[in-house]
């Protein structure tokens, strides 16, 4: 079972290193951040109700979110494995998830923290050129980050879950840490549920 979380500052490259991992693990990339732009662009309720706030580089509401959530992953291909990019982003959120894992009888194998430097982050989204990549926008979107996501650091670190990969390196070399992390993490769960089961625990 492959079950990951990925943390990281906005520009950190969460998106195209979890599009690697995912295709190569055989499980769904579940992106809140994909899931609000087809929203927008098909001008769905829920897009029109989240553009303002991308477009402003803030969170959009939880409750525009939480039971997006709880849908995607009770849909069939989340059974197997799944890997979360860009949700949780806040504490909310991450004890929201925190129970619906264990209502759904789920858990978390390794939560991914994907380092890179601030100004690296910002020459990056500026090369990416996304809508809500203009200066003032990227900026406040780190700051957002750095108040209400970079908590969950700490959260994740406390739970002994969390696994902090350098993503400033080339490519290629984040993609292959990155992938024996999540190696080591789903042997490290199979040999737990092993002696789980026969120590009765
Ligand atoms: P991302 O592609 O993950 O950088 O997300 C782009 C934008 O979508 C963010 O700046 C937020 O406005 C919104 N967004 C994505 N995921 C979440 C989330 N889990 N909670 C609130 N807003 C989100």
């Amino acid at each position: 079972m492959t079950r990951v979380i990925f943390l990281g500052p906005p520009g950190a490259g969460k998106g195209t290193q979890a599009q690697i991992l995912c295709a190569s693990a055989e499980v769904p990339h579940i992106s809140t951040g994909d899931i609000l732009r087809a929203a927008v662009k098909a001008k769905t309720e829920l897009g029109q109700k989240a553009e303002g706030y991308m477009s402003a580089g803030e969170l959009v509401p939880d409750d525009l979110i939480l039971g997006l959530i709880r849908e995607r992953l009770s849909e069939a291909d989340a059974a197997n494995g799944w890997l979360l990019d860009g949700f949780p982003r806040n504490v909310e959120q991450a004890n929201f998830l925190n129970e619906l894992l264990e209502e759904i009888g789920q858990t978390c194998e390794v939560v991914v923290n994907l380092e890179v430097p601030d100004d690296e982050l910002v020459t990056r989204m500026l090369a990416r050129g996304r809508k809500d990549d203009q200066e003032d926008v990227i900026r406040n979107r780190l700051e957002v980050y750095r108040e209400q996501t970079e908590p969950l650091i700490d959260l994740y670190n406390g739970r002994k879950q969390l696994v902090s990969v350098d993503g400033n390196q080339e490519m290629a070399a984040v993609s292959a840490e990155l992938k024996k992390i999540v190696r080591g993490a789903k042997a490290e769960a199979q040999t737990g549920a092993q002696t789980g089961a026969q120590t009765g625990a």
